[in-house]
């Protein structure tokens, strides 16, 4: 039984497989072995996925044999609230040519994330990016300027102007730049398709390809892009999944991988 957007850590004992692959609601899941022999992999569902029972699809592979485990999951609905912003028209009605620019950096980020590290770089757990309160929820369904309606997809730190944001977890810069909606942007490819996101930094202190440990200053938060004021929006993506980024803080991963 999960919540829909809730990260999880799933284990799987096969300590003679070479191989473990798993499938949850057309996510593909690439598990890794831990030191015990288990395998492990960090999944969730979307938080807009469908609720009610799922099945997931294991498959161990031992040499020419291979064994199906499958398991029915079923999915609770998170508990949205709802919420009402004001921000610049632009971001609401975008003109012709902030409507290119959004179509083109639509197409980089799914670029970006299409590849990911075959092995997971991250290690152990995740830490919050700055040391300030999360003050919105992940799941709120926003009312934006009373028409564009959106789920938070996220989880927004009050952090002043300025303030050091820090990597959760090690990975690589995929991406480091100014994008329309995101504001000053840096993605963290940490393999297996896990990524994190931060947005709206007044200053990015990362480039592309380069390589971060846990705690690295990514660059300054700030109030770029869609915003009513600064803060810190920090997204967790798996598989094309966004997951409540606080519940992977809460996660207890320290023998992970
Ligand atoms: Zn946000």
């Amino acid at each position: 039984m999960v919540e829909a957007g809730a990260p999880e850590l799933i284990r799987v004992t096969a300590p003679n497989a070479q191989a473990v692959n798993g499938e949850w609601l057309g996510h593909k899941i690439a598990f890794f072995k831990l030191q015990n022999g288990e395998w492990a992999a960090l999944a969730g569902v979307d938080v807009e996925a469908p609720t009610g029972p799922s099945t997931l699809h294991v498959s161990a592979i031992d040499h020419d044999r291979t064994d199906v485990m499958n398991q029915t999951v079923v999915i609770h609905a998170a508990h949205y609230r709802t919420g009402t912003l004001s921000v610049s028209p632009k971001f609401v009605e975008p003109g012709p040519d902030a409507l290119k620019e959004i179509d083109a950096e639509s197409k980089f980020k799914a670029k970006v994330f299409a590849s990911s590290a075959s092995q997971p770089i991250w290690a152990g757990d995740f830490r919050a990016p700055v040391s300030a309160q999360p003050t919105d929820s992940f799941g709120t369904r926003r009312m934006f300027n009373k028409k564009l309606a959106s789920i938070h997809k996220g989880a927004d730190f009050r952090a002043a102007m300025g303030t050091p944001v820090h990597a959760s977890n090690s990975g690589v810069v995929v991406l480091a730049r100014p994008l329309y909606y995101e504001g000053n942007c840096v993605i963290i490819d940490h393999g297996l398709g896990l990524f994190t996101l931060s947005m709206h930094f007044s200053r990015i202190d990362v480039h592309e390809g380069q390589r971060v440990n846990k705690g690295d200053v990514l660059g300054l938060s700030g109030a770029t892009g869609r915003v009513t004021g600064p803060h810190l929006h920090w997204a967790v993506r798996w598989e094309g999944a966004y997951l409540d980024p606080l519940k992977l803080l809460k996660l207890n991963l320290n023998s992970v991988p």
